[in-house]
């Protein structure tokens, strides 16, 4: 049975698994409009997750062939998966902000293996050993990159617009637009009385960028278009994702909501103490990082000295990529606020305070 949330005036939510993940499970928001049931996100694309997800729409007494529209807080696997087979059932329209859905046309149109390619190049740049990227030039040539998630995901069909209402009949559904998780990131503020009539300004789908228990992955934007041979060597990329989305955490704070609905673990009151505590954290690893950089590094050597939530020996193949990708982004923070700088002459860049 899929477990669902009764959250009130309208609002459910739906447990969604992901297969072999962490993470658990995505919680996927019913919201009833008077044209019928829009869904805040939907799951991971598999089976297993399907099921739950139609299962959980039955507890409801609704088929999936009932579902009005798809409102996508971010481009995700876990968010947007199951997009287009719930608009194949119903028909519905898939809306998602226009920065994310320019990643998944981009991610359409690459040939199998540029994304491959991409890494590679990433963390060649980014000072990982020849042995850590030997694995994928191997699997270049393999053809798995063929089942890399997100190849086939659905073009939206309308765009969120940052602060404008969603066309919902019967609903006040704003967009905000929270840059930092990915580009296109938005949290969708319902602006209606929180139907407990618990103190606050209503109630806030958050998507990644607000949880409870979790400080969401902060890395560069993926870009499989950027052309290294066009960028000189020692010239700071543009974008700061950790700077958007501190920015981005600020904004979602002063919104004043009586209530949290986010995408992964459980429901929360307290929206602006959780952001203090998520700005401290960054606060303080940045100043952890200004004491690792006393002598110069690549971001490579830096997520090996980064604290972790184990040891650096620990971390399995995947999981260091991103964690050098979040040491990059932090690295690109402090060049911004002038507290680093990049070494000329080294190749890779090293980095160090200053
Ligand atoms: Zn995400
Ligand atoms: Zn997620």
């Amino acid at each position: 049975m899929t477990q669902v949330t009764e959250h009130g005036g309208g609002v459910w939510s739906l447990r969604v698994p992901i297969p072999d993940n962490p993470l658990g499970h995505t919680l996927v928001h019913v919201l009833d409009t008077d044209r019928g049931p829009v869904l805040v996100d939907t799951g991971w694309d598999d089976p297993a997750s399907w099921a739950e997800l139609t299962s959980g729409l039955r507890a409801l007494d609704l088929d999936v062939s009932d579902v009005h529209g798809v409102v996508i807080t971010h481009h995700h696997p876990d968010h947007h998966g199951l997009s287009g087979r719930v608009r194949e059932e119903s028909g519905a329209w898939i809306a998602m902000h226009a920065a994310d859905t320019a990643v998944v046309r981009r991610t359409r149109a690459s040939e199998p293996g540029t994304w491959l390619d991409y890494l590679a190049r990433k963390l060649a740049a980014a000072g990982a050993p020849e042995g850590h990227i030997a694995p994928l030039r191997a699997a270049r040539t393999s053809g798995r990159p063929d089942t890399l998630p997100g190849l086939r995901s659905a073009i939206p069909d309308r765009e969120i617009v940052p602060g404008e209402l969603l066309d919902l009949a019967g609903r006040r559904l704003r967009a905000i637009w929270t840059p930092g998780h990915t580009p296109g990131h938005v949290c969708l503020h319902l602006e209606e009385e929180h139907p407990s009539r618990l103190p606050g300004h209503g109630r806030l789908f958050s998507g990644d960028h607000l949880l409870p228990g979790i400080s969401p992955h902060i890395g560069l934007y993926e870009d499989t278009d950027d052309s290294p041979e066009l960028s000189a060597p020692y010239e700071v990329p543009p974008g700061d994702p950790l700077g958007d989305y501190l920015g981005s955490l600020e904004r979602v704070g002063r919104l004043g909501v009586a209530e949290v609905l986010p995408a992964h673990q459980h429901a929360f009151t307290d929206a602006a103490g959780r952001v203090r505590e998520l700005l401290d954290h960054h606060e303080d690893r940045l100043t952890g990082l200004l004491g690792l950089l006393a002598a110069p590094l690549t971001p490579w050597q830096l997520a090996e000295r980064m604290e972790w939530n184990r040891p650096w020996r620990d971390i399995p193949y995947g999981s260091r990529n991103i964690a050098v990708s979040e040491a990059e982004a932090h690295v690109r923070r402090l060049v911004k606020l002038g507290r680093a700088e990049p070494v000329a002459g080294t190749d890779p860049v090293e980095y160090v305070a200053v």
